[in-house]
């Protein structure tokens, strides 16, 4: 049976790391990319767990060598999915997500035809701005960018196959597992629509 290559995109604040972690603990033969950045480490972050920081003339060597599937600048930093580690995991017999951002799906896309794509939704956008804060780590004005990154990145919804809504953690979960799971069958996946109020505003 061929592997496949599942990317999830949502906007900064939907939960989609968390959602991918818990998803991937519950399926066998599925493994998650861990990018390369040059963004700084955040607090409570491990280098090789939850990014490879690099620096950005070594980001830029791997680019030139031609190393990344994909990568993009994403918030004035760059991003990139190591081709090796992602074909040598499709090798071995594993299904493989990419938590990525519009503009690497796009590129992969282009690149390999037959991925499959699942973007994650806030439950409205009230909660975004909420979740967004919540996190504290910027200030308002980034805040503001952030927000209208997300929209960008909402904008998108339609290039994907799969649409999730991050309501309730655990039926997120529920559902971004049955989704894989029917892909993995050849089935076609129930799924809860996005709320209509936050699709009017794309
Ligand atoms: P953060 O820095 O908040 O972890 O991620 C910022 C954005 O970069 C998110 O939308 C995330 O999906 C995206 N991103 C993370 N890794 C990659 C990557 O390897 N390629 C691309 N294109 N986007 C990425």
């Amino acid at each position: 049976m061929a592997q496949t290559l599942f990317v999830v995109s949502a906007p900064s604040g939907a939960g989609k790391t968390s959602l991918v972690r818990a998803v991937v603990r519950r399926l066998n033969s599925l493994t998650v990319s861990i990018s390369h950045t040059t963004r700084p480490q955040r607090t409570g972050e491990t280098d090789g767990v939850d990014y490879h920081f690099i620096d950005i003339p070594t980001f830029e060597k791997m680019v030139a060598d031609d190393l990344f599937i994909e990568c993009a600048t994403v918030f004035d930093h760059s991003y990139g999915t190591s081709r090796q580690w992602v074909e040598q995991q499709l090798r071995a017999g594993n299904d493989v997500v990419l938590e990525i951002d519009w503009q690497g799906a796009q590129r992969i896309r282009a690149q390999l035809g037959a991925t499959v794509g699942i973007f994650i939704f806030p439950p409205s956008i009230n909660e975004l701005r909420v979740r967004l804060e919540k996190r504290a780590r910027e200030d308002s004005d980034t805040i503001t960018r952030r927000m209208e990154e997300a929209m960008n990145e909402m904008r998108h919804y339609r290039e994907y196959d799969y649409l999730v809504v991050n309501d309730d953690f655990e039926r997120a979960v529920d559902d971004i597992t049955a989704t894989i799971t029917a892909v993995r069958r050849g089935k076609k996946p129930a799924q809860r629509p996005p709320p209509t109020s936050l699709l009017r505003l794309l």
